[in-house]
C-alpha cells in the first residue's frame, strides 16, 4: 500500500526546516515564534488541499484556505471522492417523525456478501466521558480510532492521568495498521504518547489535531519516531482492508471529523464528537451531504456521540455566544475584561479576539495550555488578529486595565490554573480588584461544580464582577442535542445504532432517541468497555470480552501507581503519618538514641505532647522487652512497634496513622 500522506516535518531548533508559503495578508499574528512542527504541518498540508471544496471563507479567516488555492496536490494516495451533492438535506423537524425512516432503511440495507467478520471493541469511552478509544478488527487488519485520557477523580490521589488498558492490543500487534484521530481534545488524544511508547503506529489526523498531537509528542520526546500524517476532511485513508473517510463535523474545537469506515463487512459511521452548527464561527457546517451519501449507499452501524443525549432540541450555535459577548463587553465599559474558557476552544478565542478588536482592546493570554494552543492555532492560521492586538502578559502594566482583555485557563476551577491563582491572589501579573469584569465562558464539567464555585466566591470577595454559566449564554456546548442526533440518524440511516461517548445514562437516553426514529430496540447496541461487538453477514452479536480497564499514570510513568500506592495515599490523606526513629547497638541491642516520634498530618504535636510522650515511653519499653527476649530481627522489631503504637494511637485518637519505624544500627 503506498503511503505518501503529508508528513509532519520535525523542525530543527533554528527553524531551518520551516517552509511557510502562506500569504502575509492572512498571517497577521504578532507573536510568531520559530518554526514549530505545527506550522510546518500547515505548510505541508496546503499541498493536498487543492482539490477540496471551496470554503465560504470571509477573507479574514483561515490562512490555510489561502494556501490551498495556490498549492498543488501531492498526496497521491489520499483519495478524494466527488462530493457534489445536490440532494436536499432533510430538516431536523421532519426527521423527528416516528418510524419515518424504518421502511426505507430496510430496502437500502444491501445484503453483505463478504464472509469477513468485523469486530468493534471499545477500550474506553463507554460508561464514562473520557479516554475514548475504539478498536476495529476485520480479517488480518485492525485500526484504532482515538486514544484519549481521562482526568482522575478525587479517589485517585496524586494520579495525573488515566488512560485505557492497552493489553489486548499486544495480542493483535501484527494486525494494527494505524491510529485515526477524530479531533484534538484530550479525551481523544491524551493517551497517544503512552500508546506510541508501546506500539509504533502511523497516525492520521486533520491539521489542528495533528498540531496538538505534535506538541504532546514533543513533551514526551516521541516526535522523532512518530509517523504522523495530516489529512483533511474529504480525504480517505486506506489502512489494510479498511478505508476511512474524514467527514467534517462541528465541535468545540476546529477540524473535528466524523469517520466513514468502509470494511469488507459493511460501512460504519463514527460520529466523533459532533454538533451541527448552521452558523459556525469560521468553519463550514458539518458535511451533511456526504453523510447522507453514505446513508444512501447503506450503513451497517452508526457509533454516535451521546454526551448531550439527555438534552432535547438543538445545541446553541457558537456564533450565538458572540451576541452574549457583545452585550457583556458593553457592560464592562471602563473595566478590565478577564475571560476564562477552554484553551482548545479556538473558535471561542477567535470570537473574543474579534470583540476585543472591535472595542479597541488588547489581548493577553494566561495559562500554559492557553498559550500553547493559541500558538499552534495561530501557526496554522486558525486564529487571526491584527498586528498589535496580542500583547505579552508580562507587559500588561503598560496598558490601562480598561483597554485589556485577558483570556485565561481555569474555567473548571482547576486548583493550579491561572484563574485560580488570580482568585487566591497568587497570580504574578494579575491582581483582581473591583475594576475587573470576569466572564467564565464554560459550563462546569460534572464533578467540578464545587471548585468552580470556590473560585467564583473568591473572585467576588475581591470585588470583581463575575459572570458565569446561568447568568448569560456565555457557553455553547460542542455536543449534539437530540434534534441533531435525529438528523444524523435520518441522514446515515444505520441498520444498527451504537451509542458511544457517554455515561451509561447518556447511552440509554441515546438509545431512546434512536428507537423514536424507528430503529428497532434489538438493533441498538449498548456495549461496555472490553465487550466484543461482532458483525457477521450484517448481523450483530456480542462475542465475549477482551482485557480492558484503566491504567493510572503518575507524572510521565505508566502503570507505576498500583492499588497499593493509592491505598497508602488515601491512608496518609485521612490519618497522617507517624515516624519512629531509634538507633540501636547491633551487638547488644541496647537503644543508643531515641526513640523519637515525628508525626505529620496526624496530630498537632504541641497539643498532643502527652500522646507523643506516651508513644515514646511505650516504644522504649517494647524495645527493652524485645532485647531481653533476644528478638532482635529488624522486621520483627518493626512489626512490634507498628502494632504497639497503632493500638495506642487508635485508643487515644480513633485514627490509624501510617506508622513507619526506622531502626538504625551502629
Ligand atoms: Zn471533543
Ligand atoms: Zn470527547
Amino acid at each position: 500500500m503506498p503511503k505518501t500522506y503529508d508528513k509532519i516535518i520535525i523542525p530543527t531548533n533554528d527553524g531551518s526546516e520551516k517552509e511557510d508559503n502562506r500569504s502575509s495578508s492572512t498571517k497577521r499574528s504578532t507573536k510568531k515564534k520559530n518554526a514549530s512542527a505545527a506550522a510546518d504541518a500547515s505548510a505541508k498540508n496546503s499541498k493536498s488541499r487543492a482539490k477540496k471544496n471551496t470554503n465560504k471563507s470571509d477573507g479574514k479567516k483561515s490562512a490555510a484556505d489561502t494556501a490551498k488555492k495556490t498549492a498543488s496536490d501531492s498526496a497521491a494516495s489520499v483519495k478524494k471522492e466527488s462530493k457534489a451533492s445536490s440532494r436536499k438535506v432533510p430538516s431536523a423537524n421532519k426527521s423527528g417523525s416516528k418510524k419515518a425512516t424504518a421502511p426505507a432503511q430496510k430496502s437500502r440495507q444491501k445484503k453483505i456478501q463478504s464472509d469477513s467478520v468485523l469486530q468493534i471493541i471499545s477500550l474506553g469511552g463507554l460508561e464514562e466521558i473520557g479516554k475514548n478509544m475504539t478498536l476495529f478488527v476485520c480479517d488480518e487488519d485492525a485500526i484504532i480510532v482515538d486514544c484519549g485520557m481521562a482526568f482522575p477523580d478525587d479517589e485517585l490521589l496524586g494520579v495525573d492521568t488515566v488512560i485505557p488498558d492497552f493489553t489486548y492490543l499486544e495480542s493483535i500487534r501484527g494486525k494494527l495498521r494505524g491510529l485515526v484521530v477524530t479531533h484534538g481534545h484530550e479525551d481523544h488524544i491524551g493517551g497517544i504518547p503512552f500508546l506510541l511508547q508501546q506500539f509504533h503506529l502511523p497516525i492520521y489526523a486533520t491539521p489542528l489535531t495533528a498540531g496538538l498531537i505534535v506538541s504532546k509528542l514533543r513533551e514526551y520526546n516521541l516526535m522523532s519516531e512518530a509517523d504522523l500524517n495530516t489529512v483533511h476532511t474529504g480525504d480517505t485513508v486506506e489502512l489494510g482492508c479498511f478505508s476511512v473517510e474524514f467527514i467534517r463535523v462541528n465541535h468545540s474545537i476546529p477540524d473535528a471529523a466524523a469517520l466513514a469506515i468502509t470494511t469488507p463487512a459493511g460501512v460504519i459511521v463514527h460520529s466523533g464528537d459532533f454538533k451541527i452548527d448552521y452558523t459556525p464561527v469560521f468553519e463550514e457546517t458539518a458535511d451533511l451531504g456526504r453523510l447522507s451519501e453514505y446513508g444512501e449507499k447503506g450503513v451497517l452501524a452508526l457509533l454516535c456521540d451521546s454526551t448531550n443525549a439527555e438534552r432535547p432540541g438543538n445545541s446553541i450555535s457558537e456564533s450565538h455566544v458572540g451576541s452574549s459577548f457583545e452585550s457583556l463587553f458593553s457592560r464592562a465599559e471602563g473595566k478590565r475584561v478577564i475571560i476564562a474558557t477552554f484553551s482548545s476552544n479556538i473558535q471561542r478565542v477567535q470570537q473574543i479576539i474579534d470583540f476585543a478588536e472591535n472595542h479597541g482592546r488588547k489581548i493577553a493570554f494566561s495559562g500554559r495550555s492557553m498559550l500553547n494552543n493559541v500558538q499552534i492555532a495561530q501557526d496554522l492560521g486558525y486564529i487571526t488578529c491584527k498586528e498589535n492586538t496580542i500583547v505579552d502578559i508580562e507587559t500588561i502594566k503598560s496598558y490601562r486595565p480598561e483597554d485589556m482583555v485577558i483570556i485565561t485557563t481555569g474555567s473548571q476551577g482547576e486548583p493550579m490554573s491561572a484563574l485560580s491563582r488570580m482568585a487566591s491572589g497568587e497570580h504574578r501579573q494579575i491582581k483582581i480588584t473591583s475594576k475587573d469584569f470576569i466572564i467564565i465562558s464554560a459550563t462546569p464539567i460534572p464533578g467540578n461544580e464545587k471548585t468552580v464555585t470556590r473560585v467564583i466566591n473568591s473572585l467576588l470577595k475581591l470585588g470583581s464582577d463575575v459572570i458565569y454559566e446561568s447568568m448569560y449564554e456565555v457557553h455553547a456546548s460542542g455536543h449534539a442535542c437530540q434534534n441533531e442526533i435525529k438528523l444524523l440518524i435520518s441522514l446515515v440511516k444505520p441498520k444498527y445504532f451504537f451509542p458511544v461517548h457517554g455515561e451509561y445514562r447518556h447511552l440509554v437516553k441515546n438509545r431512546a432517541t434512536a428507537i423514536s426514529m424507528g430503529i428497532p430496540e434489538r438493533n441498538v447496541i449498548i456495549s461496555e468497555i472490553g465487550k466484543v461487538v461482532e458483525f457477521d453477514h450484517g448481523k450483530f452479536s456480542f462475542n465475549g470480552t477482551v482485557e480492558s480497564g484503566h491504567v493510572l499514570v503518575d507524572g510521565y510513568g505508566v502503570g507505576d501507581v498500583g492499588t497499593a500506592v493509592l491505598r497508602d495515599r488515601r491512608h496518609l490523606s485521612s490519618d497522617g503519618l507517624v515516624v519512629v526513629v531509634c538507633t540501636i547497638d547491633s551487638g547488644s541491642g541496647n537503644v543508643i538514641s531515641g526513640p523519637d516520634i515525628i508525626s505529620r498530618g496526624f496530630v498537632y504535636v504541641k497539643e498532643s505532647e502527652d500522646l507523643i510522650t506516651e508513644a515514646r515511653e511505650r516504644t522504649q519499653q517494647l524495645l527493652e522487652s524485645l532485647r531481653s527476649s533476644g528478638r532482635l530481627k529488624r522486621g520483627e522489631m518493626q512489626d512490634a512497634i507498628r502494632a504497639e503504637l497503632g493500638k495506642l494511637m487508635y485508643q487515644k485518637t480513633k485514627k490509624s496513622p501510617m506508622i513507619i519505624p526506622v531502626i538504625m544500627d551502629i
